[in-house]
């Protein structure tokens, strides 16, 4: 214990983490803003900042990442409508995610002589886009069973941008990421279609799956599609069992799933290859 104590302090005195941790809040703040006004179609209408309840406008300091929300009660001071827990959860959970995006790339060499790690740094940005866009994906799935077009078929266009940036992602892994990607669960979604004669999996999932293989390569699909495919039955049965009711139709997204799977893989994909089929 002591150990990795001693191991971690000095990626938690590191100030880089911190900034990582408020940035992260702050990008967190934003993606609120897109998970509310993708799905209505208002996202260029206005760049106020308002109350999702009556439309007033916002003071700046009601909109402190998660410690407003704190402070206010979870209440809007406007109109004393109850603001959604999800908005501060969304900012935490961004805020801690960037912190293990920054730890995994990490890209700073020298902080006050703005030195970086060229390779790194495009890593980390390209790390920190992925995962803005599967965390939008993933609460618009949870809220409204859907994932949108203009999130992910843009991503999977941007396919190509993503293997020109990269350090390591070359042409051959990000096309036959998006045809292996958008094919697997293609034929999965019509196999089940003919056999039950109804949908079981959306096409959103087959086209978020595209842009995963695109932006990570088809070496990212199988295990990524392994740890949703575990990580989404437990969720499943563990829900079963906490509403003690059988329900084999039960609607469980599995846009969350998916993107869980891909972020592990991109952060932790050596660790959990070693883990698995290197046991010296
Ligand atoms: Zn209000």
């Amino acid at each position: 214990m002591h150990s990795l104590f001693t191991a971690i302090l000095p990626y938690i005195t590191s100030p880089i983490s911190w900034i990582a941790l408020i940035g992260g809040a702050c990008l967190g703040s934003f993606l609120n803003v897109c998970i509310y006004r993708i799905p209505k179609g208002i996202f260029w209408r206005d760049s106020r900042s308002r109350c999702p309840h009556c439309g007033a406008p916002m003071p700046l300091w009601h909109n402190i990442p998660v410690f407003s929300w704190i402070l206010l009660r979870g209440k809007a001071a406007c109109c004393g409508n109850k603001i959604s827990p999800q908005y501060p959860l969304v900012e935490l959970f961004s805020a801690v995610s960037m912190v293990f995006i920054y730890w995994t790339f990490p890209f700073v060499i020298d902080l006050p002589s703005f030195q970086f790690d060229s390779a790194e740094t495009l890593r980390f940005f390209h790390a920190s886009i992925f995962f803005s866009l599967l965390l939008v994906c993933s609460v618009i799935d949870i809220h409204l069973q859907i994932i949108p077009d203009v999130l992910s078929l843009p991503m999977v266009a941007a396919t190509p941008l993503i293997i020109f940036f990269h350090p390591e992602l070359d042409w051959k892994s990000g096309l036959y990421g998006v045809i292996f990607g958008g094919g697997v669960l293609y034929a999965v979604a019509i196999t089940y279609y003919f056999v039950r004669k109804e949908v079981g999996l959306g096409m959103g999932d087959v086209k978020l799956l595209a842009g995963i293989g695109g932006w990570l390569g088809y070496q990212s699909l199988l295990p990524t599609l392994f740890i949703a495919s575990v990580t989404g039955a437990v969720f499943g049965i563990a829900l079963m069992l906490i509403t003690r009711s059988v329900n084999l139709k039960l609607k469980v997204p599995f846009g969350p799933f998916l993107a869980a799977g891909a972020m592990l893989f991109l952060l932790y994909g050596q660790q959990i290859n070693e883990f698995l089929f290197y046991t010296e």
